[in-house]
């Protein structure tokens, strides 16, 4: 049996900001290509194979989820379901009106607010602009910390980094629209975060430097662990939550080191934080869902998995809601350069929840009521009541 999730809010816990100018300037018969896991790569990763372009884009005709969006939206924008058509019909909607379409796509699938990871695209994209962008539908700040290390270690020496970057974290917290951090360390020095005493780190740093910024376990580790470190600590004084990239990503990731046991022994350790496993650590969900299943304050937050686990996304949830409490699983997309992806991703979502939810109500698990709130609460509710908003 199915449940009816159709009229459920949304919130899109874990997304990114786009200018509008950005979109109009994109290849407009690529952006399936872009919604696509190895297009939304070529776009933000330092490794991937630009020479490759023209085969991504052959491989769309072949992914289920780049077939299903080219049928949905020619639906949507009524027009037949081939690529030339929904590719014109797409560009002329977005060139009539950039933000009404956006604003259109999200009402259609109810989403009412946005959780936006500033760190990419550099150089940050103002919240405000990207609300403007969305047509008013509600933007909430997230802060990454890798862009504020940057400028941090321009200072020139370890204590003035430490001084200049505690003074960007502390900056970003008097803003009430800034509603959680977000480390990406998975991608520089690894999740296994250690706690060097500041005279190690100090003498990491003059290595670091000394070795022009290589992105070391040997030199940069230490400085980066010991920063994070410090931000859990402002964290927990501004009462702000956390966002941590676990898993797997584009292929800048450092894999060895990214998967939710990596970062066991610190969640272990700051159990009086709220943190968000930002993409559930996709692959390796099961990990994930233990961790949340053993430590009260750990939440999971499912894109990745969606939309580019596509068929993975029942048994994903199946997996993560058959062990972890309802109330810490987030809906999120990792939109981060085409409005449609908020789209997709919700109908993905919405209706993988009505099966996977159906089919616990089916084995007596959960009454028809139970299972329409858990699924209100991974849709948006959830994410509203951690974050505050
Ligand atoms: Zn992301």
């Amino acid at each position: 049996m199915k449940i009816d999730l159709s009229d459920a809010d949304v919130v899109d816990a874990h997304c990114h900001p786009y200018r509008v100018e950005d979109l109009l300037a994109r290849d407009p018969a690529a952006f399936e290509t872009r919604c696509m896991f190895l297009g939304t790569a070529l776009l933000s990763s330092d490794h991937a194979a630009h020479d490759l372009a023209a085969f991504v884009e052959e491989l769309t005709e072949t992914t289920a989820f780049g077939l299903a969006l080219r049928r949905w939206l020619a639906a949507f924008l009524g027009c037949e379901p081939t690529k030339e058509a929904v590719v014109r019909a797409r560009d002329a909607a977005l060139r009539a009106d950039a933000v009404a379409y956006a604003r259109r796509l999200l009402d259609n699938e109810r989403v009412r607010a946005v959780i936006a990871d500033e760190g990419y695209p550099q150089p940050t994209i103002p919240r405000e602009e990207f609300e403007r962008a969305l047509g008013g539908v509600r933007v909430h700040r997230v802060g990454r910390i890798e862009p504020w290390i940057l400028e941090a270690r321009e200072a020139g020496s370890f204590d003035g980094t430490v001084g200049r970057f505690e003074q960007l974290v502390e900056e970003a917290a008097a803003d009430p629209s800034l509603i959680a951090f977000k480390t990406i360390i998975a991608y520089r020095t690894g999740l296994d975060i250690t706690d060097p005493p500041s005279s190690e780190a100090k003498a990491a740093y003059e290595r670091w430097r000394a070795d022009g910024w290589n992105e070391t376990r040997e030199h940069a580790k230490p400085v980066r662990d010991f920063l994070f470190r410090r931000a859990i600590e402002l964290a927990k004084r501004h009462e702000r939550v956390f966002h941590v990239h676990v898993g797997g990503g584009d292929p800048d990731i450092n894999l060895a080191h990214a998967k939710p046991r990596d970062v066991f022994p610190l969640l272990v350790e700051h159990q009086d934080l709220p943190i968000v496993l930002i993409h559930a650590g996709y692959p390796w969900l099961a990990e994930a869902a233990y961790v949340a299943s053993v430590l009260p304050n750990v939440y999971l937050e499912i894109s990745e998995l969606v939309p580019w686990g596509w068929g993975q996304i029942d048994r994903g949830l199946e997996l993560i809601l058959g062990a972890v409490p309802g109330a810490k699983v987030f809906h999120g997309s990792d939109e981060a350069s085409e409005p449609e992806m908020f789209w997709a991703s919700a109908r993905l979502v919405r209706a993988s929840l009505e099966r996977v939810l159906g089919s616990f109500v089916e084995r007596d698990w959960l009454t028809k009521a139970e299972a329409e709130r858990i699924g209100r609460g991974v849709l948006g509710d959830n994410a509203r009541a951690l974050h505050g908003v």
